[in-house]
């Protein structure tokens, strides 16, 4: 496994295990297969409703705590500080753990001042080893990285081939953030795993579509957290440190970005609407 230092020297596995979907009932199981296949760093959320699942896991793989990464992230619903503070001590008793590795504001709406007040305590506390945000596209990550009283570790966004995030990957870095990648596969959308591009240069290597993705964007200094319910996917998913994409194939991905979302922009008035209508 290969790692990278955030912005206040703690380290992160560039590649992780994502449980968006991944139901209250599998997760365990899921989790200590992706364990079993090497992953040491798993990616949940409170609004995910496996915090559960993933603490039966770290608890029962017999692998130490120390050797764990695991990040969360604290929904709408919660935001405030009070309220916030509340639920990070919820998802540490259904993580079972005694700190968070990465506490990341999930969504860039309600009231996340006070939620990253709460962040930075519990960060203080020792209750979280790093703090930082998700979906946050370059204005309001630039409003809190400039107003906040930290800079974020992570911002984690939707980041695969077809969406590069070119732009705000050089804002983030202007402030020492690391881009952590959701979505690397693209969920499968827009043919995704059928790619010629990506099929040809992986057969190249005697590497699969996700394999070359995923690579793609390590190379890029991504972190990428693919998620399967399925052990071989797994498998697969892990095995992409035994080669290097050449800067020409690098090339011929770069091509592939088209620079939009493939789900919804948190620009969007209608985004707003929807987060709304779920997280309030
Ligand atoms: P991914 O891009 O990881 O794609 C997952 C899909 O690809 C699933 O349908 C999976 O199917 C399939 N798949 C995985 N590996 C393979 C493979 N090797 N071959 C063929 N199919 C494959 O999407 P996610 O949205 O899950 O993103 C990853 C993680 O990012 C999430 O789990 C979550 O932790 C995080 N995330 C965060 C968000 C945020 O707002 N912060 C939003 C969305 C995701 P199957 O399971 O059946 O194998």
């Amino acid at each position: 496994m290969e790692y990278i230092k955030l912005n206040n020297g703690i380290e992160m596995p560039v590649l992780g295990y994502g449980v968006y979907q991944v139901s209250p009932e599998e997760c365990e199981r899921c989790v200590m297969n992706a364990i079993g296949a090497g992953y040491r760093s798993i990616d949940t959320a409170q609004a995910y409703y496996n915090e559960e699942g993933v603490g039966n896991a770290m608890a029962k793989c017999g692998i130490p705590r120390n050797e764990l990464f695991v990040t969360t992230k604290v929904w709408i619903s919660n935001a405030g500080y009070e309220k916030a503070a509340a639920s990070i001590d919820e998802s540490l008793r259904k993580l079972k753990t005694d700190y968070i590795d990465l506490l990341l504001i999930h969504q860039p709406f309600g009231d996340y001042y006070g939620t990253y007040r709460a962040m930075i305590e519990a960060n203080e506390a020792g209750k979280v080893r790093a703090i930082g945000v998700s979906n946050f596209y370059p204005d309001r990550f630039k409003d809190l990285a400039e107003f906040g009283p930290v800079v974020p570790a992570v911002n984690q966004v939707e980041t695969h081939v077809f969406n590069q995030q070119v732009k705000a990957r050089e804002i983030m870095r202007q402030y020492g953030t690391q881009i952590m990648s959701w979505a690397p596969l693209a969920e499968g959308l827009n043919n995704f795993f059928s790619n010629e591009v990506l099929k040809n240069i992986g057969a190249k290597y005697g590497k699969s579509v996700a394999q070359t993705a995923l690579r793609f964007l390590i190379q890029c200094g991504v972190v990428v957290i693919p998620k399967s319910t399925h052990v071989e996917r797994m498998k697969e998913n892990f095995d992409v440190f035994d080669f290097f994409l050449s800067e020409e194939d690098m090339e011929r991905i770069y091509a592939l970005d088209t620079g939009k979302t493939l789900f919804f922009s948190h620009q969007d008035d209608s985004t707003v609407d929807f987060f709304v209508s779920i997280g309030k």
